[in-house]
């Protein structure tokens, strides 16, 4: 897969030139074949900062929001990630490089199938579940960090629960979400303080496909 490597080489290059510096996040984009996770037709922009299509009107993130959103969730190796919007399975991929206990839902059905396949050809240990993400999930909860990968309206109260209660020696848990109508949403970290109390701090932002409920 060398012919791969000059472009991902290009990639980080440019991640860094739009801010992101945190180098074991680049470090596991660095990593990941990311032409894997899209269909052969969009290979040879596989390594470009785009969003593209992965079927069913669903998009595989842009490197530098992936990049984004995994620098404010600060995952520190062995943490259990809930993400909610599996999708190809590279944000996964991302996170199960970083060390992470990676779990992950989707809703649609087929596009599961096809991610679970490549997750485990790569050798990429994702627990996935078909479902709601906005229910989280609450059979393994309590969770260090939440991420979702598509935009809502608003914050999932079932995710703030299933954030772990503060613990001492470890970062406090924390949710990252983009929030807002279908023309942008702005990214959201929401930490858990206590057993009811939050903090919410709000970043840049995006343009996610739609969370859909239900
Ligand atoms: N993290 C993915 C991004 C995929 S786009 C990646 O790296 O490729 C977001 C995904 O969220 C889509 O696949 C969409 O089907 C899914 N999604 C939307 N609402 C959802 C919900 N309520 N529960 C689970 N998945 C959802």
């Amino acid at each position: 897969m060398r012919r791969y490597d000059r472009a991902r080489a290009r990639l980080i290059e440019t991640l860094r030139e739009k801010g992101i510096a945190n180098e074991r996040v680049l470090a596991a984009i660095a990593a990941i074949p990311r032409h894997e996770f899209v269909d052969d037709a969009f290979r040879p922009k596989a390594y470009d900062d785009v969003a593209l299509p992965i079927g069913l009107k669903q998009t595989i993130s842009q490197p530098f929001t992936v990049a984004y959103q995994t620098v404010l969730l600060d995952v520190q190796p062995g943490e259990r990630i809930l993400e909610v919007g599996t999708g190809s399975g590279y944000q996964a991929a991302v996170l199960a490089e970083l060390g992470a206990r990676v779990f992950s839902i989707e809703r649609h059905g087929p596009l599961l199938t096809r991610t679970d396949a490549l997750l485990q050809k790569l050798g990429y240990r994702v627990r996935t579940r078909l479902g709601d993400g906005t229910e989280g999930w609450p059979g393994l909860a309590p969770f260090d960090g939440i991420i979702v990968t598509a935009g809502g309206l608003d914050v999932p109260e079932a995710l703030r629960e299933q954030l772990r209660l503060p613990t001492e020696g470890k970062p406090d848990a924390r949710l990252i979400i983009p929030v807002g109508d279908r023309t942008g949403q702005r990214m959201l970290r929401i930490t858990r303080t206590g057993a009811t109390t939050y903090e919410q701090e709000t970043f840049a932002e995006f343009r996610f496909v739609p969370l859909v409920s239900g």
